[in-house]
């Protein structure tokens, strides 16, 4: 099936105005007010959520 009648450009790019990446969201660690991803472990504290704190080795 072939479209009728060609769209132009401007229709085209209104059409795929809403085919875009949404922008990842990212919360503010409790423990530490660093920006982390949520459901994710903080990079500067490790912390993930109360009672549950990952030690982090910075010796890279
Ligand atoms: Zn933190």
């Amino acid at each position: 099936m072939n479209p009728v009648q060609r769209k132009s450009r401007s229709q085209s790019k209104m059409r795929r105005s809403h085919q875009h990446l949404k922008p990842i969201g990212s919360v503010r660690c409790p423990n530490c007010g660093a920006a982390k991803l949520p459901h994710c472990a903080c990079n500067d504290c490790g912390y993930v959520r109360p009672g549950l704190k990952l030690s982090l080795s910075k010796d890279e």
